[in-house]
């Protein structure tokens, strides 16, 4: 039987983060992937590498602190992937975002990202208007420009799968984790089914990337993993025919006052999205409701009526938030890292999160195992790794 250190279950962006960080660490490190690389959540984001200006609402700078210094990372390690996007925010009087707070939070925003050249905002002059896309500016009040950055996130995922590859971790696809077994010794037996066979393997730790399927991963360990209180929230995105040249619109929905991109994508189409819904079904039926569709367009009338409204394609992703209270729009979008057990982990999910921070997030993984992990002499530093593209 295979002896690894890490097993990892999952191949979205964080199983492929922490699939590179273990092996630059030194470990041996097997990734299960149940369907092929970024089937799941990883390639149906709105593909914005960001700090999130709208977590400042929340008081949530060190997530902002962090998403932008990971930007910054990422823009000089992966600059076919992640590419530095303009972003527009415009005011109507309606909007509840008034000038001065905006102004404000950019300020922050430029604060938090350390000031450079590159992260600047402006407000956009009103002879510049018609230049935006369609932009409606009948009782357009100001236009605020600032800086963040955009990826195609299934390729980033795949990206830094190779690169974990590069550094001897074995990912595999379709393999899917079967049961844990925690009740012999001091690691795991792992039963797993890869290309219709049953296979076993032993693992010091193993990491639950699984996403939306977190949950049902943990269910499959004996003794079981308590598993803990989180849900899964569905957003659905647009593909719209007709390309959108300036940038990324920030558009403040004006019933709920949600935050709804307006994204420049390939080939000459757009993506609009996204929305909000308690999802319970099995994460890998997710789908678009007619009524997220039809949120989704109106926003998009409203802010954009000159322009034709040619759905090509709809998908739904799935965020895992903390049970909480209130709109699920305000709630934390900070990653938990949850243990079988705090002394000696053997078991370590990863729970919601953002694409921008994967990186960050590999590496709190590989301190709280280090406990549990045999020491091996680290080859590599994932700061210094570059990324490349598949095509
Ligand atoms: C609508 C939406 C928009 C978002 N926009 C952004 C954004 O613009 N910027 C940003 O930074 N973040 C964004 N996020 C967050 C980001 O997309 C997620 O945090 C991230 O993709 C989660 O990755 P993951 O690896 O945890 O999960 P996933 O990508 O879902 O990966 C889990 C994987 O586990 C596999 N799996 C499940 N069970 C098993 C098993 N038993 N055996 C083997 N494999 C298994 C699945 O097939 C899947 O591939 C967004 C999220 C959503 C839902």
């Amino acid at each position: 039987m295979d002896n690894y250190d890490i097993v990892v279950v999952g191949g979205g962006i964080h199983g492929a983060g922490v699939a590179q960080a273990a092996a630059a660490h030194g470990y041996t490190v097997l990734l299960l992937e149940q369907r092929s690389p970024a089937a799941g959540t990883s390639s149906r984001s709105s593909k914005l590498i960001h700090g999130g200006l709208r977590y400042l609402e929340s008081a949530a700078f060190n997530l902002v602190r962090e998403s932008l210094r990971e930007r910054e990372l990422l823009l000089r390690l992966a600059p076919d992937l992640v590419k530095r996007q303009r972003f527009f925010i415009p005011v109507y009087p309606d909007t509840s975002r008034r000038p001065w707070l905006i102004r404000a939070g950019l300020s922050m925003y430029a604060l938090l990202a350390g000031m450079g050249r590159n992260v600047r905002f402006q407000s956009v002059p009103k002879a510049q208007w018609d230049e935006l896309d369609g932009l409606r500016t009948a009782r357009l009040q100001a236009v605020f420009q600032y800086w963040d950055a955009q990826t195609d996130d299934a390729r980033l995922t795949r990206a830094v799968i190779r690169s974990a590859e590069s550094l001897g971790a074995q990912c595999v696809w379709p393999a899917t984790f079967e049961a844990g077994d925690l009740q012999g010794g001091d690691g795991c037996r792992v039963a797993y089914r890869y290309r219709d066979r049953d296979h076993e393997c032993t693992a010091q730790a193993v990491v639950n990337a699984a996403g939306p399927w977190a949950v049902s991963v943990l269910q499959r360990f004996s003794p079981p993993v308590p598993a803990p209180t989180v849900e899964n929230i569905q957003g659905a995105h647009l593909e719209l025919r007709g390309g959108v040249e300036r940038g990324c619109y920030y558009m403040e929905v004006p019933e709920d006052k949600r935050a709804v991109f307006l994204i420049p994508w390939h080939n000459d189409t757009a993506l609009l999205g996204t929305t909000e819904h308690h999802y319970q079904g099995d994460p890998s039926d997710v789908v678009p409701l007619a009524e997220e569709v039809e949120y989704l367009l109106k926003v998009y009338r409203y802010y954009f009526p000159q322009r034709r409204a040619d759905v090509l394609a709809a998908w739904a992703g799935l965020r895992v938030l903390p049970v909480t209270r209130g709109a699920a729009f305000k709630r934390s979008r900070e990653t938990r890292l949850e243990v079988d057990d705090h002394t000696h982990p053997r078991v370590l999910s990863i729970l919601g999160g953002k694409l921008t921070g994967y990186r960050a997030t590999a590496e709190k993984v590989m301190k709280r195992l280090r406990k549990t992990l045999s020491s091996r002499a680290p080859v590599a530093d994932t700061r210094e790794l570059p990324l490349h593209a598949d095509d």
